[in-house]
């Protein structure tokens, strides 16, 4: 703990961090040494971690990324920070995220932007940017970032590093900041499949605050992962496993980078066993406008509880109350949050809810199926995560639109409530990583940590 305080006091030029909480970090390594010399240690006992800053944690700030949070401080954690905290890590602080979860880049955020640690000109991608920063450049061995369309997976690739957003429900979202609730989910990002899965063990499990917990027995993922292991050959661990390759997701625009390292990383699969497969998920594009109309949808009704009156910031200068509301969120938005609350409320209006946020219920509905009749075909889906690597900070379109387009590849599983992870794939010939995602059915979080596993 003393050792990875002193690097991210050193690196606090990279952006990762929000809030470094060194002296609760300490108390909290003693406690973990006690319960050590206690005999009562678990795997995760005295490991030092960050949580995305869109947990909400009682003994340090929470912001979202947002300047309407700054100041904030919860009266309690979030489920996830409490299991975590009750598994015997030691916190850190939080982590930089784009505002609330809005963006691909983390250059969204109220609190500037978070530097690739591969190449500091470049961004490590997002919204969980400083989460995957700070793995990547080692100031924490693992953090916890959320994914609502691609938020672990997409920095995850950027960094390489491995992140796994699990299937919807299986972490709690209580005290998970929500940007769009029938997509965000949180997840376990680090170094390898094996710590994720130790992370997500202790992460995971019903919890009655959160409406959408999946009523399931407590997982032990990394118990899975092993079990999967023993039973398997060692040369061929993937015998038997049929990877479904979509071929939407390898288009002609593919960067070739991208491309070469992601089929590398598949003929190793073949390699180790599996037999990949041709199939199709015929509606992959329509996930961008499905999943933008749906998204800022729910954006626009979970963010109206930020009027200057609950939470954090309230502007100054003000006349009667719906001057204060207005001047309060004119004031602590950003451009993309402001944009986002925009068309949610647009697409949701009398008149054109039936043309765009029923439309898009209906689309969303076809995309989950098409997943089904993919897996009659296959156990796991690969492709790329991204279609390009880690692009610059400076001089990337201002247009957001860019930015969408960029999530092609990770929006169709939020969008089906799927398990899906990013798995180190190799390096463009630039030296900037790629990463391979990796799709499941639901609940197979185990399958995925395992043929993950094995390619590590
Ligand atoms: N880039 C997507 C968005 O801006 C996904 C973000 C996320 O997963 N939180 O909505």
């Amino acid at each position: 703990t003393r050792h990875l305080l002193a690097r991210t006091e050193a690196d606090a030029a990279l952006g990762a961090f929000l809030h470094v909480d060194a002296e609760g970090a300490l108390a909290a390594a003693a406690a973990a040494d006690a319960a050590r010399a206690a005999g009562q240690a678990g795997p995760l006992t005295g490991v030092p971690i960050a949580h995305k800053d869109i947990f909400v944690t009682a003994d340090m700030p929470t912001t979202a990324g947002s300047k309407i949070l700054a100041g904030y401080r919860s009266p309690f954690d979030a489920t996830v920070v409490a299991r975590l905290k009750a598994a015997g890590t030691v916190n850190l602080g939080k982590l930089n995220c784009d505002e609330f979860a809005m963006g691909s880049a983390n250059t969204n955020s109220a609190y500037g932007p978070v530097l690739n640690p591969w190449d500091r000109g470049r961004v490590p991608g997002g919204s969980s940017g400083g989460s995957a920063a700070a793995v990547a450049a080692r100031l924490v061995p693992a953090a916890t970032g959320t994914d609502t369309g691609g938020s672990i997976r997409q920095p995850a690739s950027f960094t390489g590093i491995t992140g796994i957003k699990p299937t919807y429900g299986v972490c709690s979202r209580y005290g998970m900041i929500a940007y769009a609730s029938s997509l965000d989910q949180a997840g376990p990002m680090a170094r390898s499949a094996e710590d994720c899965a130790l992370l997500l063990s202790a992460m995971s499990g019903f919890d009655e605050r959160d409406a959408t917990s999946a009523q399931r027995p407590a997982q032990d993922f990394h118990a899975q992962m092993q079990q999967a292991r023993e039973g398997a050959s060692a040369s061929q661990p993937l015998a038997g496993l049929r990877i479904g390759l979509p071929r939407e997701f390898f288009p002609a625009a593919l960067a070739a980078d991208v491309d070469g390292a992601v089929r590398a990383a598949l003929s190793e699969l073949q390699r180790l066993g599996a037999t990949l497969v041709d199939i199709s998920l015929p509606r992959t594009e329509l996930a961008i406008p499905v999943y933008y109309i749906i998204a800022p949808a729910e954006a626009s009704s979970n963010l109206s509880r930020f009027d200057g009156v609950k939470f954090g910031h309230r502007a100054a200068q003000h006349g009667d109350l719906l001057d204060m509301y207005k001047k309060s969120r004119a004031e602590g938005f950003g451009a993309e949050v402001k944009r986002r609350i925009m068309t949610g409320t647009y697409v949701l209006s009398h008149g054109y809810y039936d043309a765009y946020y029923l439309q898009a219920q209906k689309l969303r509905r076809m995309i989950a199926d098409d997943f089904q009749a993919a897996f009659a075909q296959c156990d796991v889906i690969a492709g790329p995560v991204a279609p390009t690597v880690a692009w610059p900070l400076q001089g990337h379109s201002a247009d957001p639109l860019a930015d969408y387009l960029a999530d092609i590849f990770t929006l169709p599983a939020s969008l089906a409530g799927l398990p899906g992870m990013s798995v180190p794939a190799g390096f463009s010939p630039q030296g900037l990583p790629v990463g391979l995602q990796l799709i499941g059915n639901y609940f197979q979080e185990g399958t995925l940590l395992h043929a993950a596993h094995a390619l590590q």
